[in-house]
Order: C-alpha cells, then sequence, then structure tokens
C-alpha cells in the first residue's frame, strides 16, 4: 500500500479541527485592535499595537510567562465581550499567506458531531459562541442572506451549514478527506504514522506526517449498553427527529441533555415514551431546574414530568438487562424487574474521548474534567503555551482534549492559534 505524507495531519473535522485546516491552510491573524478590545484590555493592546505582525509569530512562551495564556488571548482578540454588536469589535483580522502542506481526516464531514446532532437541536450557548474568528456568524449570515440573531441559541441545521460552508469559503476543500476513520497512530521515522479506513468503500489507506493534532472530541468512540440484543435493527444510538420513529411506544434510555432532548420531542410528537436512566431523581431535578430558565425544551420537560403526563413514564436507578427481538426490553428498576414492550430503543449514553487509536507511544497524562452542563471528558495534559502534549512530541490536542480548557466552544478555539503558531516556528516559517 502507498504511504502519503504530509507535514501536518489533524485528526477529526469538528469545530476544534476545522479551525486549524484554515489558519494551516494559510489564513493567519493580525492584530487590528477595536474599541471594545482597547476599553476592556488596555494594556494587552498596548501591547499588541507595536506588534505589527503576524500573530501567529508571537512568542506564547514569554505570554505565558508574562501570565497571559494565547488561548485567553485569542479569545479576548474574538470575543472582546460576550456579546455580539458588529464585526469591527473583532480585534484580529485574517491575511492569506502561503498554505502548510495540511491534511484533515474526519469520520464525518465537517462540523464533527454536529452532523448527528438532532435536527431541531438548539444549541447551548449563543450562536456566535459557536463561530470561527476568520468568518463571523454574522458575516456569513449576511453573505449568504439568512436572517439570524447571532446573540440567541441557534437550530443545530444553521449552524451545521456554517460548519459546512468552510472549507470552500476558504478554499481548503481539498485538504480535507471525510468518510474516513483512523484506525491506529504510531510512531515512526519521520514522526507519526496513521492507518485509516474509508467508512463506506472499506478503503484502507497509510499516512505519515511531522505533527499530528488529535482532534476527536469527547465522543471519539460512543458508550454501548453491554446487554443482549444491542445490535437488533431497532435499537440506535442516533436520534434525529420523531418522524425517524414510526409506531407509538420508545424507550429513551439516557438523562442527560440528549436523552432529555429526545424525550420531550417524542413525547409532544404524541408517542409513548418509557426514559430509564440510572442516576437519582435529585440529579435530574438538579439539571432541569439549572436549565429551565434558559433553555426552552428544560422548561418544557419540567412542565411534562410536573403535570405527571402518562406518556413520560421515567424510571431512575433504572437499568436496561435485555432487549428481546420482539421489542420486550427488560428493566431492572427499584420496584424490581419490568419489561416494557416498544417500537424502538434509542440510546443516549454518551461516548468517551478515544485515545486508544495513539499505540506504541508513552502513556499520556490524563485529567478529568466534568462540569454542569454535563459535559465529561479525561482531558491531555498539554504545554499551555501550544498545546503539545507533555509525553509525546509534536502531538497536539484540539479543542476541549486539552487540559484546562473549558468546556464550551467559545473558550477553546483560541487554542487554534497557539497549536499553528507553534507548528509555523518549528518549521522557521515566520
Ligand atoms: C447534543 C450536544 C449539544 C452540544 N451543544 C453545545 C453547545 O451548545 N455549545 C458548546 O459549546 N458545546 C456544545 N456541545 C459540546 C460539543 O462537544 C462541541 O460543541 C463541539 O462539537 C466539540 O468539538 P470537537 O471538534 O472537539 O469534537 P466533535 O464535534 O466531536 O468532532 C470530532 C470529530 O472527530 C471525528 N473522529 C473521532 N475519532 C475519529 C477517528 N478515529 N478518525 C477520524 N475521525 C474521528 C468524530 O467523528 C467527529 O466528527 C454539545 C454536545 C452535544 C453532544
Amino acid at each position: 500500500m502507498d504511504t502519503e505524507h504530509h507535514t501536518v495531519i489533524i485528526v477529526g473535522g469538528g469545530p476544534a479541527g476545522l479551525p486549524l485546516a484554515v489558519v494551516l491552510g494559510g489564513w493567519h491573524p493580525f492584530y487590528r485592535g477595536s474599541r471594545i478590545f482597547e476599553s476592556r484590555y488596555a494594556p494587552i493592546a498596548g501591547y499588541l499595537q507595536q506588534v505589527d505582525d503576524n500573530l501567529l509569530g508571537l512568542d506564547m512562551q514569554a505570554l505565558v510567562r508574562g501570565g497571559l495564556k494565547p488561548v485567553d488571548l485569542f479569545r479576548s482578540l474574538h470575543h472582546p465581550r460576550q456579546l455580539f454588536e458588529d464585526l469591527d469589535q473583532v480585534a484580529m483580522e485574517f491575511r492569506r499567506a502561503a498554505p502548510l502542506d495540511t491534511l484533515l481526516i474526519s469520520r464525518e464531514p465537517v462540523g464533527g458531531l454536529w452532523n448527528n446532532a438532532p435536527k431541531n437541536l438548539l444549541t447551548l450557548s449563543p450562536g456566535q459562541w459557536m463561530e470561527f474568528a476568520f468568518h463571523p456568524l454574522a458575516q456569513y449570515a449576511d453573505e449568504i442572506g439568512l436572517d439570524l440573531d447571532v446573540n440567541e441559541l441557534i437550530v443545530k441545521t444553521d449552524l451545521i451549514d456554517y460548519y459546512h460552508s468552510i472549507p470552500e469559503r476558504f478554499e481548503v476543500a481539498k485538504n480535507i478527506r471525510s468518510s474516513e476513520d483512523v484506525l491506529r497512530i504510531e510512531p515512526q521515522q519521520q514522526g507519526f504514522q496513521l492507518s485509516s479506513r474509508n467508512v463506506v468503500s472499506g478503503e484502507e489507506r497509510l499516512y505519515t506526517c511531522k505533527y499530528l493534532v488529535l482532534a476527536t472530541g469527547q465522543r471519539g468512540q460512543l458508550r454501548d449498553l453491554q446487554v443482549s440484543g444491542e445490535d437488533l435493527p431497532f435499537v440506535t444510538a442516533r436520534y434525529d427527529k420523531p418522524e425517524d420513529f414510526p409506531g407509538e411506544r420508545v424507550v429513551v434510555v439516557g438523562g442527560g441533555r440528549s436523552g432529555d432532548w429526545a424525550a420531550v420531542e417524542l413525547h409532544d410528537a404524541g408517542k409513548q415514551v418509557y426514559y430509564a436512566m440510572r442516576q437519582d431523581p435529585a440529579v435530574h431535578w438538579q439539571l432541569i431546574n439549572d436549565s429551565r430558565q434558559g433553555l426552552p425544551y428544560y422548561k418544557r420537560i419540567a412542565d411534562i414530568l410536573e403535570s405527571r403526563s402518562p406518556r413520560l413514564d421515567t424510571m431512575y436507578h433504572t437499568q436496561v438487562t435485555k432487549i428481546g427481538e420482539g421489542g420486550q426490553v427488560e428493566l431492572e428498576t427499584p420496584d424490581g424487574a419490568r419489561i416494557v414492550e416498544v417500537d424502538h430503543v434509542i440510546k443516549e449514553i454518551g461516548g468517551v474521548a478515544d485515545y486508544s487509536i495513539l499505540q506504541g507511544f508513552d502513556a499520556l497524562q490524563l485529567t478529568p474534567m466534568r462540569d454542569n452542563y454535563r459535559f465529561q471528558v479525561d482531558q491531555v495534559q498539554t504545554h499551555v503555551h501550544n498545546y503539545e502534549s507533555l509525553d509525546i512530541a509534536n502531538l497536539y490536542i484540539g479543542g476541549y482534549l486539552a487540559a484546562g480548557i473549558g468546556l464550551v466552544v467559545i473558550s477553546m478555539h483560541g487554542t487554534t492559534y497557539a497549536i499553528s503558531g507553534d507548528i509555523l516556528q518549528k518549521e522557521g516559517l515566520l
């Protein structure tokens, strides 16, 4: 099998990996200042005014020594305030430079897990928190004539259309290979060797690269129930919309945000929903109460449960033990064994960051991270100035997988510039 070599390979094309393909593809940030940035970050603005150059060339180690993490610097340049008022508030601009030889490989089209999020799902945060600095959502909406309030929660379809538009808009589509699953990453003379398989054709490929960015997200590997019957055709880990689930009765297994979304939407579409979860009701109600003011579907689930709708049968401290061919789902509940007969079983039990594809390297040091939004991920320890692993040279960690990055996309995009700058500096290109 031929081996294809690239200077950089990014694995994972979600909101973490995609902006790296654009910035390494030649779109570099320069300071231009803005009224709000200068008023809120006067000392940094004073420093940057003297740097009339590519911000990727900044001495990030010196910044960290001075108490400023690059991730915070670039976030404040992009979002000097949390509210978006106009395009001029973004305190950096992007100019085109020579691209570095970079390939992005991902299972899904760009946009990561948002490709598989339910059709009507709203973001948890304002739309513009999910955007990239080089293409503000307001600018995108303006260019395509879309009426969008970027400070509101936005619907998944608008967000994924935005992500899908990026490769063509920034002329990096030829550097992106989707429908490809990276099976193994191993040490190799030039740095890294990757083995991949096309998820449609089954074709296998080999790659090598000098620098590797791991941006495979918090759900690289979906969890299993590990019960018999899990592979039956009416059992799925993918919930999109109620119309995909003909029939009357559905078991939703979960208890986090994705399960809550599916249970509410199916209930409101007239289905009989059995909602099974392992957690205590107090834990579920804390999530509901924390979210019912800000998120419409949490107000709705609270209303449904408080009105004791018989069509949302919640079972706490409950585990699925077996799924029968005829649709019988066996459950272990605090009141003993229970069997419900259903047309569909939807698993919304999340996933884990998958580091097992790295084989033959020193073990990565991991730190568990949990937040109030129920996001959970074991993050990799990295150098703060460049997000390179402490344990594996030239392995960069994209997005949430890097320790110390908050679990909201507004706070993780800054890693894009620290990683790109470090690679370009190592290559002597800045
Ligand atoms: C239902 C839901 C709603 C959310 N809402 C919000 C929100 O409103 N605001 C917010 O900030 N965050 C939200 N999140 C968190 C979400 O993780 C981020 O928005 C964002 O998607 C993370 O980006 P990422 O690129 O790190 O990971 P992902 O989006 O998961 O992208 C990683 C990509 O890498 C691919 N991949 C993984 N392993 C391999 C491999 N071995 N080979 C090839 N490709 C691979 C994956 O298939 C995926 O396409 C939400 C998450 C979920 C599940």
